[in-house]
């Protein structure tokens, strides 16, 4: 790391104690950050980096609620309105018992880089709760989205802050906290979140973006290097809306993805893995991998080792962080991997992701690979803004677009950096630079 960022990174850890996942974030952009302060001093002079390790605003709160057997449930609500200069506060909130501060603005500080490369006007947010959806009725997960709401409405709105899913929130939670909004506001205002229904407000391509955009991420990659998906076995981990639509693209373009895990373990499916079934059992039956596994021959569960261990030409992490460690990334090497493109948000830890640059990959950062999730968001708005409805094409035709931008900006940008073909580099630089022009624009705030 350059020598003038390291008492910027200090005091982000002196004033952030125990966030671990947060202080990864901050110095994972800070590596690169070293050759862009050397051409323009200005933002330094300006304080940008200090500003923008600080959250604008933190919001922690109570979340209390009724459980079905009548006992009083508490949980912790984070909202991290981490940095407008480009836009309304947004990104995901994500439920699961891991949640604390440090992950939220490991994220938040993430969706600020991700969000100004989609090159849409949006700003960085994030937040979410400790509560475990996992073996929770729907009724309970309904009362406690309705709890979340009832703090939660009075920070955001369609030009304040816009928060969307992640981890253990789609559709179903998005449909309750919204209905909850718009019952304590009395408006019918349906830029306030996104990843709707396509039914009352949602867009269409969204559920699959985040998916799709990661493997048309991972295709220009490849296309580089001359190289196409078609023909190649790509392993996903992971069970959400992000592995199944990556799985479901990866198919389409002519790919075997033969794997997927969720927390009882992995799936290899050597004949494929089948979309429909798989969908089936996750977002039907809200069931296991071993459900999918007793319903298809072709299929077996592994429950000790990692989904890494499995040769493959192409890797796509969608699970959660740090899950792809540098002795997966050694054995994915060995095992003659082409590329790697994170769909989850910073799922390969540190020495991972340098190791497999090292061994020649292609690496695809969460930071520019997954930000197709976020941008449909931001055509979401658009269309909520006009009270519009886009076909599922054009929808898509867009996404496609905007990947296509991420990454030649990417490329270009690690080119202009003297790093060509580092996409690590590539992202938070371009990113910064769009965040960091703005800031300055906007002066002292
Ligand atoms: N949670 C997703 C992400 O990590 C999507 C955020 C959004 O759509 O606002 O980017």
């Amino acid at each position: 790391m350059d020598t003038s960022l390291t008492p910027v990174l200090e005091e982000v850890l002196r004033r952030n104690p125990g966030e671990q996942e947060f202080h990864q974030a901050v110095r994972e952009v800070f590596d690169s950050l070293g050759p862009v302060l050397a051409k323009h001093p200005q933002y330094a002079d300006a304080g940008v980096l200090e500003r923008i390790c600080e959250p604008e605003r933190q919001i922690i709160f109570r979340v209390p609620w009724v459980d079905d057997a009548g006992r009083v449930q508490i949980n912790r609500g984070f909202r991290v309105e981490y940095n407008s200069a480009l836009g309304p506060y947004k990104g995901g909130l994500r439920f699961h018992p891991s949640v604390y501060l440090g992950i939220v603005k490991f994220l938040g500080f993430e969706q600020i880089f991700k969000n100004a490369l989609t090159g849409m006007p949006i700003g960085g947010g994030k937040g979410g709760s400790d509560f475990d959806p996992r073996g929770r009725s729907d009724a309970e997960v309904m009362r406690f989205c309705q709890s979340f709401m009832t703090e939660l409405y009075r920070h955001i709105g369609e030009h304040t802050d816009v928060p969307a899913g992640d981890i253990g929130v789609g559709g179903r939670e998005i449909g309750y906290l919204f209905g909850q909004y718009k019952r304590i506001t009395n408006r019918y205002e349906s830029g306030v979140l996104t990843g709707k229904a396509v039914t009352w407000g949602g867009s269409l391509v969204r559920t699959e973006a985040t998916g799709y955009g990661t493997v048309l991420f991972t295709e220009q990659m490849l296309a580089t290097r001359g190289m196409s998906l078609d023909g190649l076995r790509v392993s996903v981990s992971g069970a959400g809306n992000v592995a199944t639509y990556a799985i479901a693209k990866a198919q389409h373009l002519g790919a075997r993805a033969v794997t997927f895990s969720d927390s009882s373990g992995y799936v290899v499916d050597d004949a494929g893995v089948d979309l429909e079934l798989l969908r089936d059992v996750k977002e039907v039956q809200r069931g296991r991998a071993a459900d999918y596994v007793a319903r298809r021959p072709s299929a077996r569960l592994v429950t000790d080792g990692s989904v890494w261990d499995v040769p493959v030409d192409v890797a796509l992490p969608c699970a959660t962080q740090n899950e792809l460690t540098e002795a997966d990334a050694r054995t994915l090497l060995r095992n003659g991997v082409v590329a790697v493109a994170e769909g989850a948000n910073m799922p390969a830890t540190p020495d991972a992701a340098a190791t497999l640059h090292r061994g020649g990959v292609l690496f695809g950062p969460g930071k520019a690979a997954n930000a197709g999730g976020v941008a449909t968001s931001a055509l979401e708005m658009q269309q909520n803004a006009s009270r519009d409805l886009w076909s599922f094409e054009h929808t898509e035709d867009r996404l496609a677009e905007i990947m296509v931008g991420i990454h030649d900006r990417c490329a270009q940008t690690a080119e202009e950096y003297g790093m060509p073909g580092n996409y690590v580099v590539g992202a938070n630089i371009a990113g910064f630079l769009r965040v960091a022009d703005a800031m300055l624009a906007l002066g002292v705030v």
